[in-house]
């Protein structure tokens, strides 16, 4: 794709690094941690958000689609995403925000506009019927025509450029854990996979056994087959989507002061209190050689 050049967002910076995360908690057990540092590529569109939508930029561009429209919650890094992204690339962008509108902006939103997306709001019944025809159609009518990302920036491109991922790493592992909201990083990495390597995901909202039926349908639009050698933990949502406690917070404050990485307490905070807590019980066999996604 040929990126129009407007010097406000520098182009994402592939490969990401992968950095070994030395942790007496795990060594104990016989457990090799690495982190796939993901949200080092771009300060605004950070890793699996830009994955996600690298391949659907580029659909939108071949089919002369010069507006994006897409859905997230109040605080979606997707929506964030998706305006700088427009803004980089020269798209129009709408955001179609779940329930009404709160004056002053939150700061993802605020940033959003700043990046020049017009946003506009769902009431909640309508929102969850958001991929039905005739609430599309009357986004049409009111933004014209436009090229759709759905939620969380999910659908089958976004499993292409998600998969790549798993490409670049050039180390030998076992398994590869992510923190998971709507699946499409799931889905890409578990079908990036080879042989034994397995995925396991941490659900960061509560009651997500959709992830099971998603996941495979997101791999089945992407390369017309789901695979099997993937796994969705439900048991550290810590009370909900972006829910915390002391127990996560004390957990990030300590990772910080001995690997001086800050964990992004919405997604990342939960797996890797995920990986730890799972590692602690057991769960991986010694010599078990994991790699985490920081995206
Ligand atoms: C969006 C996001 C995820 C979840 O990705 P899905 O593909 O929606 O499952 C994980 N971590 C971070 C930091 C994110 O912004």
């Amino acid at each position: 794709m040929s990126w129009s050049e407007d010097g406000t967002t520098d182009l994402p910076r592939l490969p990401s690094p992968l950095h070994e995360l030395p942790d007496e908690r795990l060594e104990r057990h016989g457990v090799h941690l690495q982190l796939k540092r993901d949200d080092l590529i771009n300060p605004e569109i950070p890793g699996n958000k830009w994955r996600k939508l690298r391949y659907n930029l580029q659909t939108a561009q071949e089919q002369g689609c010069t507006r994006l429209l897409t859905f997230g919650g109040a605080y979606s890094n997707h929506i964030r995403a998706t305006a700088a992204a427009g803004r980089r690339w020269g798209f129009d962008t709408v955001g179609v925000i779940r329930g009404e509108e709160h004056k002053p902006l939150n700061d993802s939103l605020a940033y959003a506009a700043e990046c020049g997306m017009t946003l506009t709001y769902l009431d909640r019944t309508t929102y969850r019927r958001k991929t039905e025809p005739d609430v599309l159609a009357a986004l049409a009518r009111q933004f014209g025509p436009y090229y759709v990302l759905p939620e969380g920036g999910s659908n089958g491109l976004a499993v292409r450029g998600t998969a790549e991922l798993v490409d670049e790493i050039t180390t030998e592992f076992d398994v590869i854990c992510c923190a998971t909201g709507t699946g499409g990083t799931l889905a890409g990495i578990a079908s990036g996979l080879s042989g034994p390597q397995r995925a396991l995901s941490f659900a960061v909202l509560k009651g997500a056994q959709f992830l099971e039926e998603e996941v495979r349908r997101l791999q089945r639009e992407a390369y017309g087959t789901a695979t099997t050698n993937w796994t969705v933990d439900l048991g550290f949502h810590f009370g909900g989507y972006a829910k915390r406690n002391t127990v996560l917070d004390d957990f990030v404050i300590d990772f910080t002061e001995r690997h001086g990485v800050t964990l992004d307490w919405v997604y990342e905070a939960k797996m890797m209190y995920g990986i730890f807590a799972r590692t602690e019980a057991g769960d991986f066999p010694p010599g078990t050689r994991i790699i985490a996604v920081l995206s």
